[in-house]
């Protein structure tokens, strides 16, 4: 049976640095849910679908085919045999992201997808609902915190360095803000803490230091490759 290191957390955490680099310490697979969610959202853009109708959402995203391919440490995901890249981390499918993660078609689709990728070896998966839905009965589950302000500073750096936008950081900050609301309030599969988890507030902590905290609470005999 694989290992699974469960990751949850709102957005701008640190969740995706932490978990790519305890992956590649351990030589477990990186799984970056949220992707999925973006990649939904990205081809209702582009097919037209109001991402505010939920019927529509639910029966658009049956047919969007996504391959899973474990490339360089992590699950590579492709649509129409193409990695979407940037192209799912713009302002625009920030803005309509967690609307389509209320679906519950669309959580169903992505939770067993997510769940079948344990045919692939040892994952770290980082998302909203994986400690709490996807994996729940992992002994290595993680809740990553930050202040909103850190939250927005990280996620704004990361937007202006990628050339994806150059928003201020009010605006950065507002837009992780809604989303964290909606994310937390939906019906299926809220973000929430759930009991047992690890809980990491990395607002004045290094990446350094989460890495370290995230490995010195592993179970035993998970640090080996
Ligand atoms: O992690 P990321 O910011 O890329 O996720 C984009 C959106 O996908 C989140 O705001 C959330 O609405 C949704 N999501 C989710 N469950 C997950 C991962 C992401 O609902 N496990």
């Amino acid at each position: 049976m694989s290992n699974v290191i469960a990751m949850d957390g709102p957005s701008g955490a640190g969740k995706s640095s932490v978990s790519r680099i305890v992956g590649s310490k351990l030589g477990y697979l990186h799984v970056d849910s949220g992707a999925l969610y973006r990649i939904m959202t990205w081809r209702c853009l582009e097919e037209g679908v109001d991402t505010a109708d939920s019927s529509a959402v639910a029966a658009f995203a049956e047919k969007v085919e996504i391959e899973c391919v474990p490339e360089g440490g992590r699950i590579m995901y492709l649509v129409g045999g193409e990695e979407p890249g940037d192209r799912i981390r713009t302002p625009e499918i920030n803005a309509h992201a967690s609307e389509v993660a209320t679906v519950k078609e669309v959580r169903e689709r992505i939770t067993s997808i997510l769940r079948g990728l344990v045919r692939f070896g040892d994952l770290v998966v980082e998302g909203r609902d994986i400690t709490t839905a996807v994996f729940p009965d992992s002994p290595a589950r993680f809740y990553l915190t930050a202040s909103a302000e850190a939250r927005a500073r990280r996620r704004r750096k990361e937007e202006v360095e990628k050339g994806i936008a150059n928003q201020s950081e009010e605006a950065v900050k507002a837009s992780l803000l809604a989303r964290d609301a909606i994310d937390s309030t939906r019906k299926y599969a809220p973000l929430r803490k759930a009991d047992g988890v690890v809980e990491i507030d990395s607002s004045d902590l290094t990446l350094d230091q989460v890495v370290e905290t995230v490995m010195g609470a592993l179970p035993d005999g998970w640090r080996k490759a």
